[in-house]
């Protein structure tokens, strides 16, 4: 973000304290705080590419978010939403892609200092060591996570999720096959390999537009506990607690401060979009309509490392 725009948004930001904290209280004491869920990709010594976050500032990011929010497990987010109450601040942090730079300073700073954290990893990226095809036409192609890495994460109590098979746009998909592969077949190759339950799915790119009806009954239907997409907004008590709203950090410090703790002008247009999308999945129906899966090995023939 340009300095101008970081100066404007700490301005913003520092003028409506007020109504935060007094929208926090009012929160508080109707057991209506929101569940703040966030989201990195990337963190690196160099913010390198917007997606990226320096070792330094998620120090700094993370310092604050202990100052201010009860740090939970995702199942915990998720808890507190379908119970229909919640009187403290809490955040869960999540990470998307699966990079190997995250193990070098973040993951290993997050397992240290004992905060819970969920890792969604797309599984051909880990079997092939390919990188990210968005990388490679930003053309900055970064390794990925291998699957000795993921599975010490999973060893070290990390929960880690699924983020697809090809990190691929599940908005255009109206294959049912291919979906399933996507959301399930790649998920139970991923059980297998870490030996471990995967119980969260981050939807790739993650806008309203890469998240279909079908794709979400599929997921559902699946057994997955929750999915995350990733454009943004709060999640309030009394949410149903299966799309799980999230936050993405950049960069720099003010962006995370004015996000996490409920940008008045924001609230309501997420609440909106939120609304908006509920309806248009109710209204819009699957590009597919029947149920049975009859999903072929379409994600076989890869390595699997055992
Ligand atoms: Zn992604």
């Amino acid at each position: 973000m340009p300095y101008w725009k970081l100066f404007l948004l700490s301005l913003y930001y520092h003028a409506t304290r007020p109504v935060r904290w007094w929208n926090r209280l009012r929160a508080a004491a109707a057991e209506r705080v929101p569940v703040v869920i966030l989201f990195y990709h990337r963190v690196a010594a160099v913010a390198d590419n917007p997606w990226t976050v320096s070792n330094d500032m998620f120090s700094r990011q993370l310092a604050w978010l202990r100052r201010n929010f009860e740090l939970v497990p995702l199942a915990e987010a998720q808890w507190r939403i379908r119970r229909g109450a919640n009187h403290r601040p809490c955040a869960s942090i999540t990470f998307d892609d699966g990079y190997a730079d995250n193990c070098t300073y973040a993951l290993p700073l997050l397992v240290e200092e004992q905060i819970p954290f969920t890792y969604f990893v797309t599984l051909h990226n880990v079997l092939s060591g390919e990188p990210f095809s968005h990388d490679v036409i930003w053309g900055k192609p970064c390794a990925p996570n291998t699957l000795e890495q993921i599975r010490a994460l999973a060893s070290a109590g990390v929960e880690i999720g699924s983020h697809g098979f090809t990190h691929t746009d599940l908005g255009a998909i109206d294959d049912q096959r291919l979906l399933s592969c996507e959301l399930i077949d790649s998920r139970d190759e991923l059980q297998r390999l870490i030996g471990r339950p995967v119980r969260y799915f981050a939807f790739p790119f993650g806008q309203p537009q890469n998240i279909t009806p079908l794709a979400m009954r599929i997921a559902r239907q699946a057994g997955y506990h929750a999915v995350c997409s990733a454009y943004g907004g709060l999640n309030f008590p009394g949410d149903d607690g299966f799309h799980l709203l999230r936050i993405g950090v950049d960069d720099d410090l003010i962006g995370l401060k004015n996000a996490a703790t409920g940008d008045p002008r924001k609230l309501r247009r997420w609440r909106q979009r939120l609304i908006k999308q509920c309806d248009d999945n109710v209204q819009r129906p699957g590009r597919l309509t029947s149920d049975s899966y009859g999903a072929p090995a379409v994600c076989g023939g890869q390595p699997t490392g055992g």
